[in-house]
């Protein structure tokens, strides 16, 4: 039986198997390498406004730990599965390790839409998911941050109700908290900006200028809003189409993101934004653009849509966008399309989240400046050495930025041995 079953995981264990393939990785490390190392699953009943009691299931899985504690974000989403959860703690193990991070991968998750709860009600699921959590993470041991569903004030919960429990104020066992509590700077910010620091990179690389490229952004989110925001103000580039869980938009002359971003916050999506034409959330993908952006959920880019792909650069903000066979179609379009691979292009929040660990575990801050001047040479470094790979081994950047990833956690599981 495959506890993981799901359609992330198999997604995950088919880039592995490609990776592995193309390493030549004996076949007796292959498990050890995939397969999560721990994996905690709880049930979380929170007591809801009118009375009742709705019960939540809540998953945490600490991929790998050969570098040092683990990492990761925890999701609240209605599509929350234990596989999907183990799936993206996989992801963040390669992403760790590509660039640099002494971490191994984790995720957590619990399966709750959470905008159908009150701010009581989302504050008693926190509080309640942390606590479950407290034997199983720890500032040396798994350092739990945000991701979908999750934002500043729910990491500010959990950081309270891990320190309540030590008797003392532990701002490290959590990132992406309100800096008045210990986080960073630049926090919140930092994946979208990753995203435009990588998308100018690559822009550079095919000689093309920002201020003549139109963009595509699929999810309006942390990640999404802040890329879009990023692309059309810092990059100067016409977003032309932009989408959120309500539906899809599209302006050929280019739609202006700060009048979405306000009208998204005043309504809580973009549901009934006028300034740009509805259209079909499945037609969004393949708008001609020259940047798109799919900053959502996983596998989005099929091999029913990968074929009829209109951009020129391929912005990975959302984790595993792209299904092994969309790849494999976006590999014959090497030419055309350049890919910025999920575990490099959506880096900036964990590398980030990195250093808000490291100033939390010293007590000593830094500005703004130098948190984002410390980020862009982290992913310089990656794309760097991403693209050096590809370029001399003839492939594509996910498999160069995979291998890199891979190959890094292998050698440090080979070196540590197998505890007899
Ligand atoms: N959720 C983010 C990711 O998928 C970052 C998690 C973190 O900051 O720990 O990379």
């Amino acid at each position: 039986m495959n506890i993981y079953a799901d359609p992330a995981f198999s997604m995950a264990t088919e880039q592995f198997r490609v990776i592995a393939d193309y390493l030549e990785i004996d076949e007796k490390l292959r498990a050890r390498l995939l397969l999560p190392k721990r994996t905690m699953a709880v049930t979380l009943p929170v007591q809801r406004d009118d009375g009742s009691i709705s019960v939540y299931h809540g998953y945490r899985v600490q991929h790998h730990l050969a570098f040092g504690p683990t990492k990761g974000g925890v999701r609240f989403h209605p599509g929350v599965t234990l596989g999907e959860v183990a799936a993206l703690s996989i992801w963040m193990s390669w992403k760790c390790a590509l660039t640099g991070l002494p971490y191994g991968g984790a995720k957590g998750g619990v399966t709750v839409d959470p905008r159908t709860l009150s701010a009581r009600e989302l504050e008693s699921l926190s509080r309640r998911y942390m606590q479950e959590m407290i034997p199983f993470v720890g500032p040396r041991t798994d350092i739990i941050g945000p991701d979908m569903g999750t934002n500043e004030q729910v990491m500010a919960w959990f950081m309270d109700t891990y320190s309540v429990y030590q008797g003392h104020a532990v701002p490290e066992i959590v990132t992406g908290k309100p800096v008045t509590v210990g986080g960073t700077a630049g926090r919140r910010e930092a994946t979208g900006r990753g995203v435009v620091y990588l998308v100018e990179r690559a822009l550079d690389v095919m000689k093309l200028r920002p201020d003549k490229c139109t963009a595509v952004v699929q999810g309006f989110g942390n990640v999404g809003g802040v890329a879009a925001l990023g692309l059309a103000f810092k990059s100067g580039m016409k977003v032309v189409g932009l989408s959120d869980e309500s539906g899809a938009f599209y302006r050929e002359g280019g739609i202006d993101v700060a009048a979405a971003e306000t009208y998204a916050k005043k309504h809580g999506s973009l549901a009934g934004f006028t300034e740009a034409d509805p259209i079909p959330s499945e037609d969004l993908l393949t708008l001609p653009c020259d940047v798109l952006v799919p900053a959502a959920l996983e596998a989005v880019i099929t091999e029913k849509n990968a074929g009829k792909l209109r951009c020129r650069i391929l912005a990975e903000g959302a984790n595993g966008p792209t299904t092994p066979e969309a790849d494999r179609i976006l590999a014959e379009r090497w030419n055309e399309i350049f890919v910025i691979p999920d575990i490099l292009c959506n880096a900036g929040g964990v590398i980030v989240s990195y250093f808000e660990w490291v100033q939390g575990l010293q007590s000593f801050f830094w500005n703004e400046t130098e948190v984002t001047d410390r980020l862009f040479r982290t992913l310089e470094q990656a794309f760097s050495n991403m693209t050096r790979r590809a370029r001399a081994a003839k492939i594509p950047h996910r498999m160069a930025a995979m291998a890199i990833g891979v190959e890094r956690v292998l050698a440090a599981k080979k070196a540590r041995g197998l505890f007899p």
